[in-house]
C-alpha cells in the first residue's frame, strides 16, 4: 500500500513538475491559479504600462496600452456624437469655490483630490484643484450660457485624464491617480428628458463594451447611500473577473436639479416662467474597459484581443531557411503591403528565433500569425495561426485576405461565447445568510431578497467584504418575504458582490 502511495506520489510530482516547465517556459503565471499575479505579469510583459516612473499611483502608459484605449475612446466618442453630443475640452484646474457649491460632491471629493496652492514662488488667493471628474469645472460655465429652451438639450463631453488621490491601494488600470475617460454632461428640460438620456448612455455602452468588445455585464441602480455623490440616481455596468469580483466599468447618473441649483443653472421656458433644468452625467471609465478587455479575454499565454481593438491584426513572421531567404523575404514584404490597405498589420523581420516571437506575439494578443516559409513560397501558400485556440490553417495566397477577415469574425465571436459563459456560471442565488456567505466565496454576483437598508448592506460588507451592487435596473422581479441577511421584510431583488 505505502509503495502504490508512494508511487502515486512520485507521478503526482512529476505532473506538477512538467505543468510549473511549461509556464515557465511561457513566463507566464496560470491565470486560473493566481489572477492577481497574471494580471501584473500581463501588464508588464505585453508592453502596457511601466510601474517604475518616481511618483506613486502614477505608471506610464506605453504604446501598446494607449493604442488600445485610444481605440476605445474613439468607439464611444462616436456613440456619443451619433447621438448628438459634442466635443469640449474645460481646464484641469477648478477654483475650490467651485467645489464647495455642492454639499454632498464636497463632502465625498474634498479629501481625494490634488491639491495646487503655489504658482511659481507666489501663494495662490485661492487654492486650485486637478479635476477628478468635471461637475464643478463645467456647470459654472453652463450657467453662463443657458438662457432659453431654446439652448436645451446641451450635450458636450470630453476625453480626458482625470486625478483621484487614491488611498487604496493601487492597481494598473483598474485603480489609479491618474486615469482615462470620457465624461459627458447634458442639461436637459425635464426630468422625463434627463431619463431618456440615461437610456441613451446605457445603449451606448452596451454597443462598445458588450458588442465591440465582448465584455458582457449587468446594469444595476446603485443603492442610495453608493450613488454619486450629488446624484439623484446611479446606474452602473459591473463586468465579473476572473477571480470572481465584479469591476465597474462605466456609470452614467441623474443628478435631477440637484446641482442646477447651487450652480444656477435655469433656463425661461415657453411661457415665459424661469425653471431649473434637469442634469445628467455619463462616465465610461476607459482604463477600466481596457483592464476588462485584458481580464477577461485574456489566457495562460498572455493577451487575446479582440480583432477590432488589436493593435496590430495580423503579424507577418518570416521563417527563412539557409538559401532561401530572398525568397521568404519578398513574399513577406509582398504580403505586408497588400494586407496593409485594409488590416493592421505587422511585418516582424527582426533577427530572432520564430518561437520567440510566437511567443511574443502571442503575450501581446494579436489575432493572428502568418508564417511564411520556403515550402509556402515553392505552393504559393501561407501559414495562418489563430491566437484564441492555437490552430493552424494553411490557405493559398490569393485566399489569404478572405480568409483572415472570416478568422477575425469567428475569432471574435469565440471570445464573445466564452467571456459570456463564464459570466453566466458567475451568476449565483442565495436563499439565506449562510448560502449567501458560501456562494461569495465562489466568487461572481449572488442574488438575494434585501431589505434595502444600508445597516445592513454594511454588516455586509463587515463579514465577508462584498457589497450590495443593487437591483437590475429596470426589473420588476419580487423578493422574497425576508431579507436573506437580517431576516427582516425584504423589499427588492439586489445583487451582492465582492468588487473592485
Ligand atoms: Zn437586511
Amino acid at each position: 500500500m505505502l509503495i502504490i502511495i508512494k508511487i502515486l506520489g512520485l507521478i503526482v510530482g512529476f505532473i506538477v513538475d512538467k505543468v510549473f516547465v511549461v509556464s515557465e517556459e511561457l513566463g507566464m503565471t496560470v491565470r486560473k491559479k493566481d489572477f492577481g499575479e497574471w494580471y501584473l505579469e500581463v501588464v508588464k510583459k505585453a508592453g502596457l504600462l511601466d510601474q517604475r516612473y518616481p511618483v506613486k499611483g502614477f505608471p506610464v502608459y506605453m504604446p501598446w496600452a494607449v493604442f488600445m484605449i485610444k481605440r476605445i475612446t474613439s468607439m464611444l466618442e462616436q456613440g456619443l456624437e451619433q447621438s448628438g453630443h459634442e466635443p469640449a475640452a474645460f481646464p484641469v484646474v477648478i477654483p475650490e469655490s467651485s467645489l464647495r457649491k455642492e454639499r454632498e460632491h464636497v463632502k465625498s471629493f474634498e479629501k481625494e483630490v490634488f491639491w495646487i496652492t503655489h504658482a511659481g514662488q507666489n501663494k495662490l488667493d485661492e487654492r486650485l484643484f486637478l479635476r477628478p471628474t468635471s461637475e464643478t469645472a463645467i456647470y459654472p460655465m453652463y450657467s453662463l450660457w443657458i438662457r432659453t429652451y431654446q439652448d436645451l438639450p446641451l450635450k458636450l463631453y470630453q476625453s480626458c485624464q482625470v486625478y483621484r488621490y487614491e488611498t487604496k491601494m493601487t492597481k494598473p488600470l483598474i485603480r489609479g491617480r491618474e486615469f482615462f475617460w470620457i465624461e459627458s454632461h447634458t442639461v436637459q428640460r425635464t426630468n422625463e428628458d434627463a431619463k431618456k438620456q440615461i437610456e441613451e448612455d446605457m445603449k451606448i455602452t452596451e454597443d462598445v463594451i458588450e458588442k465591440k468588445l465582448g465584455i458582457p455585464f449587468i446594469l444595476c441602480e446603485r443603492p442610495p447611500w453608493d450613488k454619486f455623490p450629488g446624484a439623484e440616481g446611479t446606474y452602473a455596468y459591473d463586468t465579473i473577473m476572473p477571480d470572481g469580483k465584479t469591476a465597474q466599468v462605466a456609470t452614467t447618473h441623474n443628478l435631477g436639479t440637484r446641482f442646477s441649483k447651487p450652480f444656477d443653472i435655469k433656463f425661461v421656458d415657453e411661457n415665459e416662467k424661469k425653471q431649473y433644468a434637469y442634469q445628467t452625467c455619463f462616465g465610461p471609465g476607459v482604463s477600466r474597459i481596457l483592464s476588462a478587455v485584458i481580464s477577461v479575454h485574456g489566457d495562460d499565454k498572455g493577451l487575446v484581443l479582440p480583432p477590432e481593438l488589436a493593435p496590430v491584426q495580423v503579424v507577418i513572421i518570416p521563417i527563412s531557411v539557409k538559401g532561401h531567404e530572398k525568397d521568404v523575404i519578398k513574399k513577406s514584404n509582398e504580403l505586408c503591403a497588400e494586407l496593409s490597405k485594409c488590416l493592421r498589420v505587422k511585418l516582424d523581420n527582426r533577427n530572432y528565433r520564430p518561437g520567440f516571437k510566437f511567443n511574443e506575439w502571442e503575450l501581446k494578443g494579436v489575432p493572428v500569425r502568418l508564417e511564411i516559409g520556403p515550402d509556402d513560397v515553392a505552393k504559393k501558400q501561407v501559414t495562418l495561426v489563430r491566437r484564441d485556440t492555437g490552430k493552424r490553417i494553411v490557405v493559398s495566397d490569393g485566399e489569404a485576405k478572405k480568409e483572415i477577415d472570416e478568422i477575425m469574425k469567428d475569432i471574435f465571436d469565440n471570445m464573445k461565447a466564452r467571456a459570456k459563459k463564464f459570466f453566466d456560471e458567475n451568476l449565483r442565488e442565495a436563499k439565506n445568510y449562510k448560502e449567501l456567505k458560501e456562494k461569495l466565496k465562489q466568487g461572481g454576483l449572488v442574488k438575494i431578497s434585501f431589505c434595502y437598508e444600508e445597516d445592513c448592506a454594511q454588516k455586509l460588507k463587515d463579514d465577508t467584504g462584498a457589497e450590495i451592487r443593487g437591483p437590475v435596473f429596470k426589473s420588476n422581479e419580487k423578493p422574497g418575504e425576508k431579507c436573506a441577511i437580517c431576516g427582516k421584510p425584504a423589499k427588492k431583488v439586489v445583487y451582492a458582490a465582492r468588487a473592485y
